[in-house]
């Protein structure tokens, strides 16, 4: 019986590559609107190489972009990079489709709702309080403060841990299939992969650690009466 679904919260509960790209975009375009001397496409392929190399969460983006770019150091364009890149990220942080339909129907069924996230725990708090969504879940995890990131099976055990229920009555589900699928898998409970946003290609050597695989989360409902025993009639797409 299944008593907990657990859901990754980038790119499974809130819609954060496509508002990154665009935050990233809109940054480059002030910066050059404010006089910075460079074009477009250079900045911003400088700019994604510089993620690569320091992370995401690297809070001295702008100042390096100027850097690589060889442009002399003018904190006017860094503002104007900062400022478009955070009134973006304000103004478009959506959440993924049908993720409030689904969390209520879990809900109704009884089921307990948790998330599992890796990254900055108040950038990933910010994420829920601004979508709204943290009344849905009866607990948060987040890596940071368990020492290790996902696949780590630490992060997974005290997620089931926090509920006090056995592996296979928890379901994640998530985006990720190397960190969420292959990573729940290794401790036992069931798996859902939702094939979403840009790993919804990747990884694909674990595809095997997936029990099912859905593009619209409002299929979730379905998969929870299926792993239950209730929905054989029903047709659900299963690997
Ligand atoms: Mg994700």
């Amino acid at each position: 019986m299944i008593k907990v679904v657990f859901f990754d919260l980038d790119d499974t509960i809130a819609d954060t590559s496509r508002l990154a790209e665009m935050a990233r975009k809109n940054a480059i375009e002030n910066m050059i609107r404010h006089g910075m001397p460079a074009d477009f496409d250079t900045a911003y392929s400088e700019l994604l190489d510089l993620i690569r190399e320091y992370g995401s969460n690297f809070n001295r983006h702008f100042d390096y972009l100027l850097r690589r770019l060889d442009i002399p150091y003018n904190p006017k364009w860094v503002a104007a990079g900062v400022i478009a890149y955070h009134n973006t990220k304000f103004a478009y942080l959506r959440e993924v489709r049908h993720v409030r339909r689904t969390l209520l129907k879990l809900k109704e069924m009884g089921l307990l709702l948790g998330i599992i996230t890796d990254g900055n725990p108040i950038k990933q708090w910010e994420k829920i309080l601004r979508l709204e969504l943290d009344a849905y879940f009866d607990e948060v995890l987040i890596s940071d403060f368990v020492g290790v990131k996902k696949p780590h099976p630490k992060i997974f055990r005290k997620a089931i841990g926090k509920f006090g229920v056995e592996a296979d009555e928890a379901v994640m589900v998530g985006d990720r299939l190397y960190s969420d699928i292959y990573g729940a898998k290794q401790v036992g409970m069931h798996t859902v992969w939702f094939k979403y946003g840009k790993y919804a290609d990747r990884e694909k050597e674990y595809l095997k650690y997936a029990d099912f695989t859905i593009e619209d989360l409002k299929e979730l409902p379905e998969i929870i009466e299926v792993l239950n025993g209730e929905g054989a009639d029903k047709e659900v797409h299963a690997d």
